[in-house]
C-alpha cells in the first residue's frame, strides 16, 4: 500500500494526517503547541516548537497506522499563512519567535507607508492592502529590532520565510529554501502578475532579496526528508485557505469556498485573469500548476466560529458549540437582535481594527436563544458582505457555486441562514477535511498515484444542499439591520 503524508501546520495546533491510495483519511495526530501574547495586539509562536510538534505527529501518525517511509509516496505541506520566521542560514536558529499573523505590531509602520502614498502600487503588484496582517513588514521589524540582524542580513547570513519554507528547510536538513506561489502571494513581497519578488517593495520595506525563499508550483519537487528513516519527497505545498480551496476542487472560474473556522475566510477563482477588486477584497494567487497561475478574489473575516466560543465561554449560555444551533431555532422571530462580533475589529470589506463588537435591538424578552440566533446569523450577514463585495468586482450577473467547509459549517442551522440572507445555493461536502486533502491532493497528483484535476473533482460528493427559503423582500431588511447595526458599531 502507498501513502501521502499532509502536515497540516494551522495557527493553534500542528496535525499529520496519512492518506491512502484511494485518497481516504487513516490516521490522524495532532499537537496543539504555545501562543505567546507578550503585548497587546502581539501573537508569537515559537518555531522550535512548531517544528518539535510536526515532527512528533508526523512519527506518531506513522506508528499508529504502522507506515514505513518507504511507503510514503510523498508529503504535502499546508500551513498558517503570513506567519513569519527569521533564522540563521549556518545554524538555522531562529533569531526570534515567530511573528503571528494575527499580530498588528506593524500598524505604524504601515501607516507610515500609507501616509507616504505607497498602497496603490503595493496593492497593484501584490493584491494586497498595506496591513499588518502581511509578513512583508513584520520581516522589516525583525530586521529593524533585533540587534545586530540588518548587518547579518546584509551579510547574507539571514533566511526569512513563512511557516512552509521554515519547515521545508528543517525536513530538508538545509538542502532546500523554497516555498510555494501561494505562500509568497500573502508576503507582501510578491508580484503576482510576473510571479517573481517584487525588486521595488523589497527595496521599499528594506528587506534584502537573498534572505528570500526560490518559489515553486504547488506540486513541484520541494526536496527530500530523511529524518524518518527513509527518504521522502516533499511533493506539494499551499497555504491554509488555497489547499481547502483545492480540496474543494473548486477550479473553475465563478466557484467559491468558504471556511468557517475561527474567523471566515472566502476565496473565489476568477480564472487565469486577476481580479483587482474595487471593494476592498485581496487578489491572491489560489494556486499555481505547471507553471501557470490561476487567480482568486478573497474576503477575510477575523470571527466566526469564534463568536459562538464567545456564547459557550464569556457568555456561558452554552455548553457546546453544536448547542448555539438548537438554542437558536428557539428564537422569538419577532425580536431582530443583531450582534456585530468586532471582537478583534473588522476584516473585509470594512478593515476597522479599532472597532469592537456590539449587539442592537435587545428587548425585556431578549435572552439567550436570542443571543445564539443573532451570534448564527452574523456569520451569514458577514459572508454576505463579502458576497457583495465579490460580485462588485466580478460581476452580479456570473454564477457563483459556494462550498462551505471548516468546524461552524457543521451546524445546519447556521447554513441554513448562510443560503437564507444570501439567497444563493449552499453545498456542504462529505470530505470535511478540506486543508489537508488539498495538500495530500498536490503531493500525490505529483507522485503520480492520484488522479488529474478533472479525475479529483469529480471525487467530491456532497453531503447535503441548503437552498433559501426567506423571501427577497425578509432577506434585504434584514441585511438592512446588519448594516445598520455595522455602521453604528464602526462610529461607536
Ligand atoms: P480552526 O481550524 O480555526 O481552529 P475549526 O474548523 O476546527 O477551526 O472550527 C472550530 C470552530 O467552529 C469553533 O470556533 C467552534 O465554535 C465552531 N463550531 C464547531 N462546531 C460548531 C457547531 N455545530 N455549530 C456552530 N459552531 C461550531
Amino acid at each position: 500500500m502507498t501513502y501521502i503524508l499532509a502536515i497540516d501546520q494551522g495557527t493553534t495546533s500542528s496535525r499529520a494526517i496519512l492518506f491512502d491510495a484511494n485518497m481516504q483519511r487513516v490516521g490522524t495526530a495532532q499537537h496543539e503547541f504555545t501562543q505567546h501574547f507578550p503585548q497587546e495586539g502581539w501573537v508569537e509562536h515559537d518555531a522550535e516548537e512548531i517544528w518539535d510538534s510536526v515532527l512528533r505527529v508526523c512519527r506518531e501518525v506513522m506508528e499508529a497506522v504502522g507506515v514505513t517511509p518507504d511507503q510514503i509516496a510523498g508529503i504535502g505541506i499546508t500551513n498558517q499563512r503570513e506567519t513569519t520566521v527569521v533564522w540563521d542560514r549556518n545554524t538555522g536558529k531562529p533569531i526570534h519567535k515567530a511573528i503571528v499573523w494575527q499580530d498588528r505590531r506593524t500598524a505604524e509602520i504601515c501607516a507610515r507607508y500609507k501616509q507616504a502614498g505607497c498602497e496603490d502600487d503595493v496593492t497593484a503588484q501584490t493584491g494586497l492592502l498595506l496591513d499588518p496582517y502581511f509578513s512583508g513588514t513584520k520581516v522589516k521589524w525583525l530586521l529593524d529590532t533585533v540587534p545586530g540582524a540588518r548587518e547579518r542580513a546584509e551579510a547574507g547570513e539571514l533566511m526569512f520565510g513563512t511557516i512552509d519554507s521554515f519547515l521545508i528547510w528543517r525536513l530538508t536538513e538545509g538542502r532546500s529554501h523554497a516555498t510555494d506561489a501561494t505562500n509568497a502571494a500573502r508576503t507582501l513581497l510578491f508580484d503576482i502578475h510576473k510571479g517573481e519578488w517584487s525588486a521595488e517593495i523589497c527595496d521599499l520595506l528594506d528587506v534584502p532579496m537573498n534572505m528570500l525563499p526560490e518559489v515553486h508550483d504547488c506540486a513541484s519537487d520541494f526536496g527530500e526528508t530523511t529524518l524518518f528513516g527513509g527518504n521522502i519527497p516533499i511533493l506539494g505545498v499551499a497555504g491554509d485557505q488555497q489547499a481547502a480551496t483545492i480540496g474543494q476542487a473548486c477550479f473553475q472560474p465563478g466557484m467559491m469556498k468558504s471556511t468557517y473556522g475561527t474567523g471566515c475566510f472566502a476565496l473565489l477563482n476568477t480564472g487565469d485573469a486577476p481580479v483587482a477588486s474595487k471593494n476592498r477584497l485581496l487578489t491572491t494567487i489560489a494556486y499555481q500548476l505547471d507553471g501557470k497561475r490561476t487567480y482568486a478574489l478573497e474576503g477575510s473575516i477575523f470571527v466566526a466560529g469564534a463568536a459562538v466560543q464567545w456564547l459557550r465561554d464569556a457568555l456561558q449560555i452554552i455548553e457546546t458549540a453544536p448547542e448555539s444551533g438548537e438554542l437558536a431555532q428557539q428564537a422569538d422571530p419577532n425580536q431582530h437582535v443583531v450582534l456585530v462580533p468586532a471582537f478583534t475589529g473588522l476584516g473585509a470589506p470594512y478593515w476597522k481594527p479599532d472597532c469592537r463588537g456590539a449587539v442592537f435591538g435587545l428587548t425585556r424578552n431578549s435572552g439567550r436563544a436570542e443571543f445564539a440566533k443573532a451570534t448564527l446569523e452574523s456569520i451569514a450577514y458577514q459572508t454576505r458582505d463579502l458576497w457583495h463585495a465579490m460580485q462588485g468586482d466580478w460581476g452580479a450577473d456570473t454564477d457563483v457555486t459556494l462550498r462551505v467547509d471548516g468546524g461552524a459549517s457543521a451546524s445546519d442551522w447556521a447554513m441554513q441562514g448562510l443560503s437564507d440572507y444570501l439567497g444563493a445555493e449552499v453545498d456542504r461536502p462529505v470530505m470535511q477535511e478540506t486543508t489537508a486533502l488539498g495538500a495530500a491532493w498536490l503531493a500525490g497528483m505529483r507522485a503520480g498515484i492520484y488522479p488529474d484535476q478533472q479525475g479529483f473533482s469529480e471525487t467530491w460528493a456532497l453531503d447535503r444542499r441548503f437552498k433559501p427559503e426567506l423571501s427577497a423582500g425578509e432577506r434585504d431588511a434584514a441585511y438592512d439591520r446588519w448594516k445598520r447595526a455595522v455602521s453604528a458599531a464602526m462610529a461607536f
